[in-house]
């Protein structure tokens, strides 16, 4: 029956009351299903079932299932070859833009709207520019990139999020503690900071995500945007997350275009761009069309 389950479902239903992930690893194999190639990145376990977490290169799609491990084999060129590897690759030479600006995908019109989580003392988070957002431009697809450590201090905000039937949620990895310390420079800030444990602060939202029924998907977004060629290294290599970078970034006054990844703040920490946002809608609905995250890279 979970078996079942999982297979089926894009999405889990919420387990955290129920059973804890256990076992949750890095996990590197590739297979193939009629002529789409799979890639495989996660294994874990749960009730004694071991999942693993895939990912269609072709769609960007991601799946929790749990099957037959005979059938995996280790990544080889054609895992290279496909349209996630080749996005992958070109998004991780851009460490210093924190990686992909834009889309690369020609869709008219298309525009990507993002929302960062990143801890705050704040309560609450931007509910009534959510509301206007879908009033005025119905179902709406939005990246939201999540720490764990706001999901923490902010359970009845993320439900709401959840559970929201006007948003088409896409939740990007945005590390699990978040640090930052205004005390530091740049480059020694954020993921940067000599103590970063790159592995707890990534397997530690998915893990999140995963124990609430979410699917975490391949997109990351870099604390702060700053990243550097060895992070960008290890997305590549060992985590396989496609880095988010912005080209309208709207409380920096970056002005929108075709092809933009739009970054905002839902944490109330940056009230100023919401402000900005809020103000640019009705055109920004009449001149354009918001369009799911993974739309950016694959058609
Ligand atoms: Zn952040």
């Amino acid at each position: 029956m979970l078996r079942l389950f999982f297979s089926m479902m894009l999405c889990w239903l919420p387990l955290s009351a129920i059973e804890h992930i256990e076992h949750y690893e890095i996990f590197t194999k590739q297979y193939q299903e009629n002529d789409t190639l799979f890639l495989v990145s996660r294994r874990f376990e749960l009730s004694g079932v071991t999942f693993y977490l895939t990912t269609n290169t072709q769609t960007l799609q991601t799946k929790v299932l749990s099957f037959d491990a005979s059938k995996f084999m280790p990544l080889d060129e054609n895992f290279s070859k496909t349209p996630f590897a080749k996005q992958l690759s070109d998004a991780t030479a851009l460490q210093g833009k924190g990686g992909a600006t834009h889309g690369t995908t020609q869709n008219d019109k298309a525009i990507y709207l993002t929302m960062d989580l990143c801890p705050s003392a704040k309560k609450g988070y931007e509910s009534e520019f959510i509301e206007h957002l879908t009033k005025q431009n119905g179902k709406t697809p939005i990246a939201i990139a999540l720490s764990s450590a706001w999901r923490e201090h902010h359970t009845k905000e993320f439900e709401a999020l959840l559970k929201n039937p006007l948003l088409e949620i896409t939740w990007v990895n945005h590390t699990h503690t978040h640090f930052y310390d205004p005390k530091l420079v740049e480059r020694q800030n954020f993921m940067l900071h000599v103590n970063t444990d790159v592995k707890a602060e990534i397997l530690g939202v998915e893990k999140t995500l995963l124990e609430e029924g979410i699917t975490p998907s391949v997109f990351f977004r870099f604390p702060g945007l700053i990243a550097d060629a060895k992070l960008m290294r290890e997305l590549r290599e060992t985590y396989f997350l496609i880095p988010l970078g912005a080209n309208a970034w709207i409380a920096k006054n970056e002005p929108i275009k075709t092809g933009s990844i739009i970054l905002i703040h839902g944490n109330k920490n940056e009230p100023q761009g919401i402000a900005m946002m809020e103000k640019k809608l009705p055109d920004v609905v009449k001149n354009y069309k918001f369009h799911a995250i993974k739309e950016a890279f694959v058609q």
